[in-house]
C-alpha cells in the first residue's frame, strides 16, 4: 500500500504542474470550462471512458478494473471564486477578479493524478473507480446539479470519498474524523421596523437602530445560554444596514447572517430562539420585525464504518501522530448532499506552511498552499480508494 504514496511522489512535478495551470486559469461555478477540457483531454489520454457536461460543466468518468465489483466515487471540485488575487506568485491568475482561493485547483490536480494511478493499477481490482469532477461547490449548487444529472445512477455508487486541501492545518496534519465533520449552514435575514425621524427627537420615533443592537446582543445568547456547552453552534450577524444621515433616525435596519450547527435539534433550537429573539426584543423596543431563514447546505456527515477504514488505511500509510481523528470545521461543503445518499468519507489534508509564508485562509486574496501536500493528498485517495474495490 505504501507504494501508491510513492508512485504519488514521482508524479509531482506532473501534479505540481497542473496545479500552477489551474491555478493561473480560474474558473468560477459553472464556468469552469477550460478546467473541464483539459480533465477530459487528460482522462481520454489514459484511455478512460469520460462524459463532459454533467452539472452544466462537470465531468464524469468511469475507471473499470479487471472485473465488475464494487462502485466507488471519487470526487473533486474544481470552481474558483470571485476574488482578486494578491499572491504574487509566478502562477497567479491571469483572469481578472477570479482566484482559486480555496485550493480546488489542487484537487483537480490530485484527481488527475488518481486518476493515472489508479489506472496503472487497473488489473488489480474488481470494481469501477466513479470519478467526478465537479462544478460550482462555493455556493452555487454543483453537487445538486450533478445528482439531478444522474451521477448517483448508472451505475449506483457503494462508497464515495472526497477530500479537502486544508490550510486551517500545517502540512504534515491529516484530518479523518466520523460523523459529522462540517457543519450544516443556513443564512438569516432581518429586518428591524422602526418610525423614523429627528435624530434630536428620539422620543417621537422608534429607532430601528437601538433595536438592531439589542437584537445583536441578544442573539449571542443562543449559543451561550441556549446549546449544550458540549455541542457546536455559530450564530454570526454578518451585516447590519441602516440609515444614511448623523442627525436622522431611519425607519428600517436591516441585518444578515449565518447559523452553523452539526445536529438537527440543535440546528431546530437556534432557529426557534433567533425567530423568538427577534420578534420579542423588537417588539419591547416598538419596532416590528420579520425574519427570513435560508437552508443553505446540511451537515457533511462521514459514515463512521468506511472512515474507520480510511483510518485504518491511514496509519498504514502515515506517520501516526500526523493523524487527527477528532477536529471538525464550521465550514459547509455540498459533498453533504452526496452522503445523504451514498455512505463516505471526507477527510482534510494540512496544507500550510507559515515559514513559506503559506498559511492565508481559505477565501483569502493571499490564499496558496504548500505544494509539497499534494502527493500525499492523492496517495492517500488511492490507497483508499482500493480499500473499497474488490482484490
Ligand atoms: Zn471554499
Ligand atoms: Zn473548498
Amino acid at each position: 500500500m505504501e507504494k501508491f504514496l510513492d508512485e504519488a511522489e514521482a508524479l509531482f512535478e506532473y501534479t505540481r504542474d497542473l496545479r500552477r495551470d489551474f491555478h493561473k486559469h480560474p474558473e468560477i461555478g459553472f464556468k469552469e470550462i477550460r478546467t473541464a477540457n483539459i480533465i477530459a483531454e487528460e482522462l481520454t489520454n489514459l484511455g478512460i471512458e469520460v462524459k463532459t457536461g454533467v452539472g452544466q460543466t462537470g465531468v464524469v468518468a468511469l475507471l473499470e478494473g479487471k472485473e465488475p465489483g464494487p462502485v466507488v466515487m471519487l470526487r473533486f471540485d474544481m470552481d474558483a471564486l470571485p476574488i482578486q488575487e494578491e499572491t504574487g506568485a509566478e502562477y497567479a491568475s491571469v483572469n481578472e477578479g477570479v482566484m482559486h482561493a480555496c485550493g480546488h485547483d489542487g484537487h483537480v490536480a490530485v484527481g488527475l493524478t488518481v486518476a493515472r494511478l489508479l489506472n496503472n493499477h487497473r488489473s488489480e481490482f474488481k470494481g469501477t473507480v466513479k470519478l467526478l469532477f465537479q462544478p460550482a461547490e462555493e455556493g452555487l449548487g454543483g453537487a445538486e446539479r450533478m445528482i439531478a444529472d444522474g451521477i448517483l445512477h448508472n451505475p449506483p455508487p457503494d462508497v464515495a470519498l472526497a477530500l479537502h486541501i486544508w490550510n486551517d492545518k500545517p502540512v504534515g496534519w491529516i484530518g479523518i474524523v466520523p460523523g459529522p465533520v462540517m457543519a450544516a449552514a443556513d443564512s438569516f435575514y432581518v429586518r428591524i421596523i422602526g418610525k423614523g425621524g429627528h435624530g434630536a427627537e428620539p422620543n417621537l420615533c422608534n429607532d430601528p437602530v437601538l433595536a438592531a443592537a439589542q437584537v445583536i446582543n441578544s442573539l449571542q445568547t443562543i449559543v451561550s445560554r441556549n446549546i449544550s456547552p458540549l455541542k457546536g453552534a455559530v450564530v454570526t450577524v454578518a451585516a447590519i444596514h441602516g440609515g444614511e444621515a448623523f442627525n436622522v433616525i431611519p425607519s428600517e435596519v436591516e441585518l444578515k447572517g449565518t447559523i452553523r450547527t452539526f445536529e438537527t435539534s440543535v440546528r431546530d433550537r437556534v432557529i426557534l430562539r433567533l425567530e423568538q429573539i427577534v420578534v420579542n426584543v423588537s417588539h419591547a423596543l416598538e419596532c416590528e420585525s420579520k425574519v427570513e431563514i435560508k437552508s443553505l447546505m446540511p451537515a457533511v456527515v462521514n459514515h463512521p464504518a468506511i472512515t474507520q477504514r480510511v483510518q485504518h488505511v491511514a496509519s498504514r500509510l502515515l506517520p501516526n501522530d500526523q493523524l487527527d481523528f477528532n477536529t471538525i470545521t464550521m465550514g459547509s461543503e455540498d459533498m453533504a448532499y452526496v452522503f445523504q445518499q451514498i455512505p463516505g468519507c471526507y477527510f482534510f489534508v494540512g496544507s500550510a506552511n507559515k515559514e513559506m509564508n503559506l498559511d492565508a485562509s481559505h477565501h483569502h486574496p493571499k490564499f496558496d498552499f504548500d505544494e509539497s501536500i499534494l502527493p500525499k493528498a492523492a496517495g492517500l485517495m488511492v490507497a483508499s480508494a482500493m480499500e473499497f474495490l474488490a482484490k
